[in-house]
Order: structure tokens, then sequence, then C-alpha cells
């Protein structure tokens, strides 16, 4: 049972359900819910309420240790390709794959191999 994991939230253990509630008869705790896998916060976290129960903790010490952003990032042109998808309901005509640049609205064709290889990109990503 080593493997469970625990939710990281700071106020599980207050969340009243009956599956936090463990121990015997008249000795009964509200517990961190344990878990082999979670689906919140990449896997530490049993739900959205315990997940930003950490954030709101915890946000502005994060911020402040790695850094806050202070000017206004920029997409260039450049790297302003996204993948896109347009679905076709008729047998007779094939999904349409293409690359659209969200600045200059620009398309240009893609292959469908071409468009589930997330390593392929027109971006230069600088
Ligand atoms: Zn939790």
């Amino acid at each position: 049972m080593s493997a469970l994991k625990l939710c990281q939230g700071p106020d599980c253990h207050t969340y009243h359900t009956q599956d936090r509630l463990k121990g015997p008869k008249g000795n009964k705790t509200i517990q961190t819910r344990r878990r082999s896998n979670f689906y919140y916060g990449n896997h530490n976290f049993c739900d959205q309420r315990c997940l930003y129960d950490w954030v709101n903790k915890y946000i502005e010490q994060g911020l402040d240790h790695f850094g806050r952003t202070t000017e206004p990032k920029h997409l260039t042109e450049e790297n302003a390709w996204s993948k896109r998808y347009e679905w076709r309901g008729s047998a007779d005509e094939s999904h349409r794959h293409y690359f659209l640049n969200t600045i200059t609205r620009e398309q240009r064709p893609l292959t469908e191999a071409q468009y589930d290889d997330s390593n392929y990109t027109l971006n230069t990503g600088e």
C-alpha cells in the first residue's frame, strides 16, 4: 500500500466525505485522500478544490520564488504558427489539416502525419 499517493491539498482532511472517514468505530478521523493516482495538478491533487486550496495558499510564494513576469512577452509572426483541423462530414472528402499563422492569418497545408507529430512545427522557437 506504500505506492498510494497522498493528496497535496492542505485542507483535504477537512472535507467530510465517506471515503475520507477512516478508523475503527469510536476512533474515526477524516483523513487526507490516498490513491494510486490523481488527475489534478500534475497528479498531485484529488480534486479541483484541493488543487485551488494549494494554489491559493502558495501562489505568492511560488511567484516570488520562480520569478514574476514583469514585462509583456511577445509572440512574433515567425512563432505564431498553430496546427488546425477542419472536420469534413462527407465520406468522399478527407479532413483538412493546416497551419494557421495566428498573426498574419496565412494558411499552409499540413499532412495528417505532420499534424499528429508533436515535434513538427514551423515555429522557430526564438
Ligand atoms: Zn484532496
